[in-house]
């Protein structure tokens, strides 16, 4: 019988991956439920090509959609609007497997729905595990999900961590003969850029990412390095270990995608081309492994795998990551809330590039942080950094 499938921000570039595979694959996976917020002429297409149960939007799109649907002879997929919508498709029973690529904090409780209702999650999402770390952690575990990285490093470490290593309880010391994860990094687009030059990169400049084809937010976190602070936080969440034990390895051919260390001085890798697809494809089929169109990787052509240490003082934003794990409890949903203002500033041309960390650090510093003992604390740390972090914003750009 196939898997059904709901896809969560289907829209976006995991999802547009997702559905690659799943086309490959009509016989394993069916899509039962998609998700988008503003490209509602590309969901209609993909609702006519896989003819799924269910469609998620905003409330303010459903009349866009419903005529649409009218035009195309799609009457029998069934709208559902606003969060109740995304949470609902999340937990439906009728639901195998959900991929959680929803950028940014909107897809923390649909995310945190799909683990409680004991899914197999498909984790892009990656802010909602920084947010919300133990409480879905915790979650996992209690409602036996299977919670999955599809983000490519975390994929690679799972793929290079021994069997059973997944999923216990965080007591901050690498276990089972581990010793260090070497996290990697592009370093992104601006990596020989000197403090000077990257005052005045541009959005345009800032999204066009080397190496990755990727949404705006994660094409400027790559850009910044808060990309790799924010997978710190999601590697420590995830593989149960305190950021002590993640070194951060700046690898600009993105061929490794990263890799785990043990006692008996063993470092094991996980390479491959640097396509989405396959990370996908691993936690979809995992534990067994399924086709995609990925060409294997050619040593001959990759001949050379260069690694440098990150630069701190250049990209600030690693160092704010680090520190707010280290610092615990909201510090972690403190500093993606900031980072997403002041990414959108950014993009929006109201602050600078370099100005991105200091929005984050700011906030950092104004709102208060403590325990992260509940997800309604969180969000309303969340909202409490937002606003902070715009008035701040509002501030530089005045
Ligand atoms: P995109 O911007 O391409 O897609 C984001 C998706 O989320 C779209 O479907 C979008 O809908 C939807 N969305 C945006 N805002 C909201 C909202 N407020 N409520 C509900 N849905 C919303 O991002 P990516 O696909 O690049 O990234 C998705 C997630 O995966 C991010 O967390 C990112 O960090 C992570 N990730 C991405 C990787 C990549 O290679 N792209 C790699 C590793 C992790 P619409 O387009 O219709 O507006
Ligand atoms: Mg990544």
């Amino acid at each position: 019988m196939s898997q059904s499938v709901c896809i969560l921000g289907v829209t976006g570039s995991i999802g547009q991956s997702t559905l690659k595979i799943l086309q490959q694959h009509p016989e394993k996976y069916s899509v039962f439920a998609v998700t988008a917020h503003s490209r509602i002429l590309e969901l209609v297409e993909i609702c006519k090509q896989y003819r799924p149960k269910i469609a998620v939007v905003p409330s303010s799109k459903v009349d866009e959609l419903k005529q649409h649907f009218q035009n195309h002879n799609l009457n029998n997929i069934e709208i559902l609007s606003d969060e109740a919508g995304l949470i609902a498709v999340a937990e439906h029973p009728d639901v195998g497997v959900v991929m959680a690529a929803i950028v940014g904090a909107a897809g923390l409780l649909p995310t945190l729905a799909a683990v409680k209702a004991g899914k197999r999650v498909l984790l892009a999402n990656k802010e909602a595990l920084v947010m919300s770390g133990d409480i879905m952690m915790q979650a996992a575990r209690d409602y036996h999900a299977e919670l999955l990285p599809v983000d490519s490093e975390h994929n690679a470490i799972f793929q290079c961590l021994p069997e059973g290593y997944f999923q216990t309880e965080r007591t901050g010391q690498p276990k089972q003969g581990v010793s260090r994860i070497l996290l990697t990094a592009s370093g992104g687009p601006f990596i020989n850029h000197s403090l000077e030059q990257l005052q005045s990169v541009t959005p345009a400049q800032a999204c066009k990412h080397p190496n990755w084809s990727m949404g705006q937010k994660i094409s400027v976190d790559s850009a910044t390095l808060m990309n790799k602070g924010l997978e710190l936080i999601e590697a420590c969440h995830l593989f149960a270990i305190s950021e002590q034990f993640v070194t951060v390895v700046v690898h600009p051919q993105s061929i490794i995608h990263s890799m785990v260390q043990y006692v008996d001085g063993s470092t094991l890798a996980q390479m491959g081309n640097p396509d989405m697809c396959t990370p996908i494809a691993h936690a979809l089929a995992w534990p067994q492994r399924i086709q995609t169109h990925v060409p294997a990787l050619d040593l001959f052509i990759n001949q050379k795998l260069d690694f440098q240490e990150p630069d701190i003082t250049r990209f600030p934003a690693l160092k704010l990551a680090r520190q707010a794990m280290q610092n615990g409890g909201l510090a972690p949903a403190i500093l993606n809330a900031a980072n997403e203002i002041a990414v959108a500033a950014f993009l929006r041309n109201n602050i600078g590039f370099t100005e991105i960390p200091q929005v984050v650090e700011q906030t950092l510093n104004q709102v208060e942080g403590g325990s992260a003992e509940s997800i309604e604390r969180i969000l309303l740390a969340d909202q409490a950094a937002r606003s902070v972090a715009q008035q701040i914003v509002t501030h530089k750009g005045s």
